[in-house]
């Protein structure tokens, strides 16, 4: 056995490893490149490549992969081997720079949302030096992003990349007014929270709706679900934790700092907290982590559930994307200073993020919308769909006092803060200071945002996140830059932000109703469903906020806001065909056995005789019959809702039709067939419960 150390990154080919295997110079030139983003030379690649082939191949490789992130949501692999032809029927293995700098997998087998029309359909991956290649299953992955032919990103990656650039040289600029000449790069850094649920894989293979969609499209509650609290932090069963010591092990060997593990607040359900890094290798190792738990679960007789809401009646699964900025000195730009000048610097940059949020509170909700999260967001257990942002009382009582030139009443007595000159009041990372219920919020150095869905990459919420940070970032360098008197001027510019965003600012309980009207009153968005949001993403200024800053061009835009929205159709027409085929193949035989059974035993009470009572077999066999001519009549309408579908050949249209004619449907079929379930005799229903479901581990 080895120890937690000697284990951590052994698959991965990461900064040690290169500084022990590469020629000196290789090294400096790579590191170069990995910082600054500096074109590598092709004698240098080829080194760096036939360094990391070598190194592989020592750890059981034989093949290379170029892993990307395309728009379907998931990872993509295409596994070349490293034989390469030698005289005499022989090979050897090789792996040159070119290899690994560019890849060709074709793209037109990748949802590109109207790219393809206009572009070519081969597309090429380009490695991303920035993250570090690792291995898996005899595999050399190398992390790429992956373009088309003329340069559009076909990815998640690639936009996350260019927003990283855009606010670094942003962020850099802010800097430079407070008179920091040191810092060379401000990096964003990304712990992402994950969320899941663990049941057993047997009864899972019984399921065809979690089969084919992830979630279970029927299901009674049964007596017990989330009620008695007693999931959140419990003990954690002994299956579960052999599964989550193996995924432990198996992250940590592919580098990833996972830290926190804990049982959440459904039955079944599960977290993992990482540490945090750099937000592109962050949403690398969050889609290794997501693909990992699968594995590691299955291995252990488990299924793993990532989907946003895998059980009506208990909470869902999200993701939490703890969000910062560091400079290249490691100092946390969102944590409150002891200097006047190191307060000031982290009002500002609070004071964008708040401006950033309430200005482009369209963009953020979209960032994470899907036909999964759309069930979560809004209900009682996730943040709503309103975006509103989260302070803590103490924070915005300084803002207030900020705003109104007023005494600030704080720990100190009484003073009025005089921006770049006096000191924060001391802010205490208090942990009771929480508010579990919003879906922006401060946590003492770091904002978390909490919307997201547990099953998508973070790689999209925090591209936007990024761009719109760095947008308002530009806005007050550019006032900033031409000040006289900088504190005067900054001061000023934090009292009018604050004044003109503060609606965004809510510390209270964002479940209640209450909010929902007060929102509406400030004026703030709630975009219920992707049909809702989704189409803003291709808003005459949204396109140009990313144009100006290039981070997406306006055909990109196009395309995602495209592929979203295809996405979501077709997800919702998947969900709908598997209801049909649960209800004609699985529920409606399981109730003839069951009113069959039932019948027999009247028959056969009638043959003793007299004096015997059948009331009971009766009144179940009327209840079972009228219910199942209820769900017939549910079946026939979701058939033509379905049918509806093909009516409609705007992808924007047919969103709506999804979310409100579909989606409607699905839901009052589900209904039925939920009555029905608990009548049922046990052995006669066709697949697991949901307390067989919930229950399954221990
Ligand atoms: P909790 O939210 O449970 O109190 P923490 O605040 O310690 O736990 O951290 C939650 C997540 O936030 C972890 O993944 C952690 O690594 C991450 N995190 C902590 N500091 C930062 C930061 N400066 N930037 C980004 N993420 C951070
Ligand atoms: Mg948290």
């Amino acid at each position: 056995m080895s120890t937690v150390p000697e284990l951590f990154g052994t698959l991965v080919f990461n900064d040690s490893v290169m500084k022990a295997r590469l020629p000196k110079d290789t090294y400096q030139a790579l590191k170069m490149t990995r910082e600054n983003g500096k074109p590598l030379d092709p004698q240098v690649a080829n080194v760096v490549a036939n360094t990391m082939k070598d190194w592989a191949v020592e750890n059981g490789c034989t093949h290379f992969t170029h892993w990307f992130q395309p728009m379907n949501g998931i990872t993509a692999e295409k596994h070349d081997s490293f034989i390469s032809p030698m005289a005499g029927g022989k090979v050897i293995m090789e792996f040159s720079g070119k290899e690994l700098i560019k890849g060709e997998p074709d793209a037109s087998s990748f949802p590109n949302g109207g790219l393809r029309s206009t572009f070519e359909a081969r597309g090429y991956t380009a490695w991303d030096p920035t993250s570090d290649a690792f291995i898996k299953d005899g595999s050399l992955c190398i992390p790429t992003a992956f373009c088309s032919y003329g340069g559009e990103a076909l990815d998640k990656k690639t936009p996350l990349l260019r927003s990283m650039n855009v606010l670094n040289e942003q962020a850099l600029r802010i800097l430079r007014l407070f008179g920091d000449q040191k810092t060379q790069r401000v990096n964003v850094t990304v712990g992402a929270e994950q969320e899941y649920f663990l049941i057993d894989r047997k009864l899972f293979e019984e399921r065809e709706d979690l089969i084919y969609t992830g979630r279970t499209l029927f299901g009674a509650m049964p007596p017990k679900g989330q009620e008695m609290e007693d999931h959140y932090f419990g003990v954690i069963k002994p299956r579960v934790s052999v599964f989550m010591k193996d995924l432990d092990e198996e992250l940590w060997k592919l580098g990833i700092l996972a830290k926190t593990k804990h049982n959440e607040v459904a039955p079944g359900q599960h977290e993992l907290a990482p540490i945090f890094t750099t937000v592109n290798v962050a949403t690398d190792q969050n889609q290794l982590t997501m693909e990992i738990m699968k594995k590691v679960a299955a291995k252990h007789g488990l299924s793993c559930l990532l989907h946003e809401k895998p059980f009506n009646g208990v909470n869902g699964s999200g993701k939490h994307d703890n969000w910062s900025l560091s400079t290249d000195r490691g100092i946390n730009l969102l944590e409150p200073g002891d200097s006047p000048r190191t307060n000031a610097r982290f009002l500002l940059f609070l004071t964008a993020i708040i401006e950033a949020v309430d200005t482009h509170q369209d963009l953020l909700r979209l960032s994470v919308a899907s036909a999964g999260n759309d069930h979560r967001l809004g209900g009682n257990e996730a943040p709503p769909a309103i975006i509103s942002i989260f302070l803590g009382n103490q924070l915005t009582e300084v803002l207030d006092s900020i705003e109104k030139k007023e005494e600030y009443k704080g720990s100190q007595g009484k003073s009025v803060l005089t921006i770049g000159v006096d000191v924060l009041p001391n802010l205490p990372k208090d942990a009771t200071d929480r508010n579990r219920t919003s879906p922006f919020a401060f946590t003492g150095n770091k904002f978390e945002f909490r919307m997201l869905g547990s099953t998508v990459s973070i790689g999209c919420p925090n591209m936007i996140l990024n761009t719109i940070v760095a947008d308002v970032l530009c806005k007050y360098a550019d006032r900033l830059e031409k000040a006289k008197d900088f504190n005067y001027e900054l001061e000023h510019l934090i009292r009018h932000v604050y004044r003109d965003h503060k609606r965004i600012i809510f510390n209270g309980d964002g479940y209640t109703d209450g909010w929902v009207k007060e929102a509406e009153k400030r004026g703030l968005l709630n975009l219920a469903t992707t049909a809702d949001c989704m189409p803003l993403y291709r808003k005459e200024e949204n396109i140009k906020l990313f144009e100006k800053y290039g981070v997406l061009s306006r055909m990109e835009v196009c395309s995602r806001c495209e592929i979203q929205m295809e996405n979501y159709n077709k997800q919702q027409h998947i969900e709908a065909l598997t209801m049909e085929d649960m209800i004609q193949k699985q529920i409606f035989p399981a109730m003839c056995s069951y009113m069959k059974m039932l019948s027999e035993e009247i028959s056969l009470k009638k043959q003793i005789g007299a004096g015997i009572s059948y009331e009971v077999e009766e009144t179940l066999i009327k209840k079972l019959s009228s219910l199942s001519v209820e769900l017939f009549h549910e079946l026939e309408a979701l058939k033509k809702a379905v049918s509806g579908e093909q009516k409609i050949t705007d992808v924007e249209e047919l969103c709506r039709y999804c979310a409100d004619v579909l989606l409607v449907q699905m839901e009052k079929t589900r209904a039925v067939a939920d009555q029905i379930e608990p009548l049922v005799g046990k052995t006669y229903w066709p697949y697991p419960c949901y307390g067989d479901l919930l229950f399954s581990v221990n």
